[in-house]
């Protein structure tokens, strides 16, 4: 090994750490910033590597060094402006075609090198490269499908039509099956075939995916990104590739792990398809019986007001109005007044894993003072009030009968508190769309408003009863 090459790998094993660093930083809201910013000096570390790689070896021509750097100059330019300009709840669509274009450039690199060399490729590289346009395949056409379901573009229900498990498992065995015959006889045309099954396959795979099940699948995509990434690596033999896929595709992982927990569901479902296809219309349609019974600012105020204990449940709708700062107003007024106040964090709460956790960080809320569904929910019968705020699903009782979209999925207990307030703007569903059961418990009031206008007018009547 030359010189030259041992310092390269050696910059690597340091980009490597900055991302390692920079995972073990984001573990904490409070670290999560410096966290990024070692993944991003990290990132920059490696593609100055790998271009010194390049120039070193004298492989390209100026043709290709201007299509390289003008590419790489739309992409940060796309990147950057998105990234900038997103808005919170939009987040979820964002991370999907950051995921579909992530797999889709692994796909690509596996293709190329394929294409390049298939005559004399080994049965090793045939491996990592079928992988790599496998996963990609499917990493970049299901991403497209969740980010338009999450946009609203794609029907967000479950679309599904009869043996559609059975196209999905041909799909899975004819990519496979060719996959097999390639690494016998190396074949770039017949790799097309493989590549349009898997692209195929993404689509099958999401489509039947509808309502709450889409955190899963979100993770599960971003797992698979990882995944092609590091498949990529192996393929063109850079050992930062590997590293950094290996570590989004193990976080993805677990994240998945964590999420199919949480929704109680098998993650071999997902891939086969099918899982969250509940009888959501039926539900839907028929909605709960029972009489709704709203409640205005004032009288709200004095039940807040006059508990011992509130536990606050936000969910999407507190997004979608940016009221993070007015509800940690409305919990200091009434801590100030000696009232216990908790927030239940639904792990599937929001449009993005971790959503609740990192808009309620925006508002300086303690950190304590957020508590997980499993550690809460006992805590909900011997709550005066649960105050919910633009929260549906995660709330909703009908998860627990079979039958629905959300069936199975385990809910923050909120109708076990001795009395409910649900501030949100109408009966309009939530992701899942069906009916919450809850709006019509004879214990419920319903305060009809947008969460941030309403939490201001709670705040200011609560300090005018407390003085
Ligand atoms: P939901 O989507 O179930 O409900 C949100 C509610 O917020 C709506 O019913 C809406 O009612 C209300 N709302 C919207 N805007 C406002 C506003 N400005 N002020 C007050 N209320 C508002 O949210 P949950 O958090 O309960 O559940 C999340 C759902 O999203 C789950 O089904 C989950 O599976 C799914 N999901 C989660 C992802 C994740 O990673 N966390 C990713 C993808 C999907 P109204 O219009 O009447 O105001």
């Amino acid at each position: 090994m030359s010189t030259f090459d041992w310092v390269t790998q050696l910059i690597y094993v340091l980009a490597a750490s900055c991302f390692v660093l920079g995972l073990h930083l984001m573990n904490n809201p409070a670290t999560a910033r410096r966290g990024n910013q070692a993944s991003t000096i990290g990132m920059i570390i490696a593609v100055a590597t790998t271009l010194a790689i390049i120039a070193h070896a004298g492989a390209i021509s100026v043709t290709g060094w201007i299509v390289m750097f003008a590419g790489a100059l739309i992409g940060s330019g796309a990147g950057l402006y998105s990234a900038r300009n997103v808005q919170m709840t939009a987040m979820p669509q964002l991370v999907s075609m950051f995921n579909a274009v992530g797999g889709g450039a692994a796909a690509l690199v596996a293709i190329s090198d394929y294409v390049r060399a298939s005559a004399s490729v080994s049965a090793t590289t045939s491996v990592t490269t079928l992988l790599d346009v496998i996963i990609g395949a499917v990493t970049f056409s299901g991403s497209i499908i969740a980010a338009g379901k999450l946009q609203g573009v794609i029907n967000s229900a479950p679309v599904t039509f009869p043996g559609a498990r059975v196209v999905n498992l041909g799909l899975a065995a004819v990519g496979l099956g060719v996959g097999c015959y390639l690494i016998a006889a190396p074949n770039a045309a017949v790799l097309m075939v493989v590549l349009l099954a898997a692209l195929a396959f993404g689509v099958s795979m999401v489509m039947p995916i509808g309502g709450a099940d889409m955190p899963v699948v979100i993770s599960l995509l971003n797992a698979f990104t990882g995944t092609a990434v590091a498949m990529a690596g192996f393929v063109i033999g850079n050992w930062a590739l590997i590293i950094a896929g290996a570590l989004v595709g193990a976080s993805g992982s677990i994240l998945t792990k964590l999420m199919a927990d949480a929704m109680n569901r098998s993650i071999g479902n997902i891939i086969v398809g099918g899982f969250g296809t509940g009888d959501s219309a039926v539900a839907a349609v028929a909605g709960p019986g029972g009489n709704v019974q709203a409640i205005a600012a004032d009288d709200a105020a004095i039940q807040l007001a006059y508990a011992s204990k509130v536990i606050i449940v936000p969910g999407y709708g507190l997004a979608a109005a940016q009221a993070q700062h007015e509800v940690a107003a409305l919990a200091d007024v009434l801590e100030s007044h000696g009232v216990e106040v908790s927030y239940a964090i639904h792990p599937v709460a929001g449009r993005m894993p971790g959503h609740m956790n990192v808009l309620l960080a925006e508002a300086n809320v303690p950190y304590p003072q957020l508590r997980e569904m499993d550690d809460i929910n006992p805590e909900f019968a011997r709550t005066d009030v649960a105050l919910v705020i633009g929260a549906n699903d995660v709330t909703n009782p009908a998860a627990r009968r079979p039958g629905t979209a959300i069936s199975g999925m385990p809910i923050l207990n909120v109708d076990q508190a001795k009395s409910i307030i649900v501030i949100k703007r109408s009966m309009g569903h939530g992701y899942a769309g069906i009916d919450n059961e809850l709006y019509v418990d004879p214990k419920t009031r319903m305060y009809f408003a947008d969460a941030k206008a309403a939490l201001a007018d709670l705040t200011s009547a609560v300090k005018t009863l407390v003085g």
